[in-house]
């Protein structure tokens, strides 16, 4: 059992993150390695990453990659055995990984595509002696990599694309197909051809030899037109090579055990004092629950839900805590959600990795009513902090959270309440349902208790990754 795996993807904890793939990404190599597998991670050289170079050697040039020379660069960064793309024509610029301030970058094509093609080469080829036996990408930005070994030789390597958001396709004209090196022979429905242009991850889901998606139900849910955002017949064609594995959380970074004021569910009594100090800091007096969410602030997110739902809860004695970014009309109206609830509502706009701790360690309950969630990561820092989930009943969503039905609270399993149809009556009937849990503090207290219960780390997917990548050597 174990092999070499070659990671490559354009976030990875703790270098660069915008979202839950670089959680995944970060935490696949420790997870993976005591079962055998030794997994290399190819990113990008933004520019913040510049600094590290130094402590990298070189491992592979491109002589002329999609525009200037560029290098690959090898090293052990903070717990990682990382490979960078050194490209400063394509990274080397202001802003986060995708946009700057006036917008998407419009090279994007070119500058995943090189990501993807330096990835299709060292899995072809090897570099330094380093050949790995499968090539797993992440997203569209990965794409273009399994497409490149397709038709420009495997050299013996398989590949795995996992899908954490169909809603990013990594969309690009197809007057673009001679410069991203794709054969104009591949421009067929059955290919390369997505609705008379090119996307790079329906061209990773035509040529990867495995689809993994980061949950079993959104799995199977993008395979339906709700969910599948146009790519639902390309995967329903695949549906034997489709695997839903559902993602972690490190233990090591959420414990409530390692928050300042701990607890744990034994010392459960303690998270009231996490609720005190969070409610004195924000100047919010509430008797009731305290809700928290703690999101990209768009319409994937259910913001809108949240805010239609929100005056309801409110006024029956709830408080809310909000800590995101995102779509400024969000922003706008949960400002004035807290102007017009100024004790009871607390709206911080930014993104605040310590902050975001304090909220699950002194919340009551988190919301996440979104429309589509791949797999989600927060409603699990809510079980774990017995900081009790209320979700839509989608995608990881309800692959994580057990409804307070009354079968399950009698069973001694509920650790949440999950609601549907996802929209704004179905997220008021479920705070209903949570404020009534609430006020039943012992049956609240259980739920809690079977939450911080669960195990949650990465042992489950990491085995089943191995899996999927031993079934694909032989
Ligand atoms: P997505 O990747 O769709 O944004 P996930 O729930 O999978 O959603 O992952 C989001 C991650 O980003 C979680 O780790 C969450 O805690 C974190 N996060 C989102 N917004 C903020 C914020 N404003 N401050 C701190 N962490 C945030």
């Amino acid at each position: 059992m174990g092999g070499k795996i070659l990671s490559v993807a354009s976030e990875c904890v703790p270098l660069i993150k915008t979202g839950g793939l670089a959680d995944v990404v970060g935490a696949l190599p420790a997870a993976l390695a005591p079962l055998g597998w030794h997994m290399r991670t190819l990113l990008p050289a933004y520019r913040p990453l510049l600094p590290h170079l130094a402590q990298m050697s070189e491992v592979l040039r491109e002589a002329d990659l999609f525009g200037a020379p560029a290098r690959v660069v090898a090293g052990q960064i903070a717990g990682l055995d990382l490979l960078l793309l050194d490209a400063p024509h394509l990274y080397d610029r202001d802003g986060g990984p995708y946009s700057d301030t006036r917008g998407d970058f419009a090279d994007n094509p070119q500058r995943f595509a090189a990501l993807s093609w330096v990835a299709a080469r060292i899995a072809r080829e090897g570099a330094s002696g380093w050949k790995p036996d499968v090539l797993h990408g992440h997203d569209w930005q990965a794409g273009f990599a399994s497409a490149y070994l397709r038709y420009h030789g495997t050299g013996g390597a398989a590949s795995v694309i996992t899908i954490h958001n169909i809603a990013f396709q990594g969309w690009a004209d197809a007057a673009l197909i001679d410069v991203l090196r794709l054969p104009k022979s591949a421009f067929t429905a059955d290919a390369l051809e997505y609705y008379g242009g090119l996307a790079s991850l329906k061209a990773a889901l035509v040529t990867a030899d495995a689809i993994t998606t980061v949950s079993p139900t959104y799995a199977a849910e993008i395979m339906r037109p709700e969910f599948g955002m146009g790519l639902e017949g390309v995967i329903a064609a695949r549906a034997g090579d489709v695997l839903g594995i559902l993602n972690g959380v490190d233990p090591a970074v959420w414990s409530p055990e390692l928050e300042p004021i701990a607890y744990s569910r034994e010392t459960l009594s303690d998270k009231a004092k996490n609720k005190l100090a969070l409610l004195k800091d924000l100047k919010l007096k509430i008797k009731g629950p305290l809700a928290i969410i703690v999101s990209r602030l768009t319409a994937q997110k259910g913001i809108d839900l949240a805010l239609s739902a929100m005056p309801e809860f409110l006024d029956a004695g709830g408080g809310l805590a909000v800590l995101g970014t995102g779509d400024p009309a969000f922003e706008i109206a949960l400002r004035a959600l807290a102007a017009r609830y100024p004790a009871q509502v607390s709206v911080k706009i930014g993104y605040n990795e310590a902050y975001s701790h304090r909220l699950f360690a002194g919340g009551d309950m988190v919301l996440v009513p979104s429309r589509f969630e791949p797999c989600g990561l927060t409603q699990m820092y809510g079980l774990a902090y017995g900081t009790l989930p209320v979700v839509a009943a989608v995608g990881g969503l309800a692959d994580t959270v057990i409804h307070a039905s009354p079968a399950a609270l009698s069973a001694g399993v509920a650790t949440g309440v999950v609601f549907h149809p996802v929209d704004a009556m179905g997220f008021s009937g479920a705070l209903r349902q949570a404020l009534r849990l609430y006020r039943d503090a012992p049956t609240w207290a259980k739920m809690q208790r079977q939450a911080m219960a669960l195990d949650l780390g990465w042992g489950p997917a990491a085995a089943q990754y191995a899996a999927l990548y031993q079934r694909l050597i032989k």
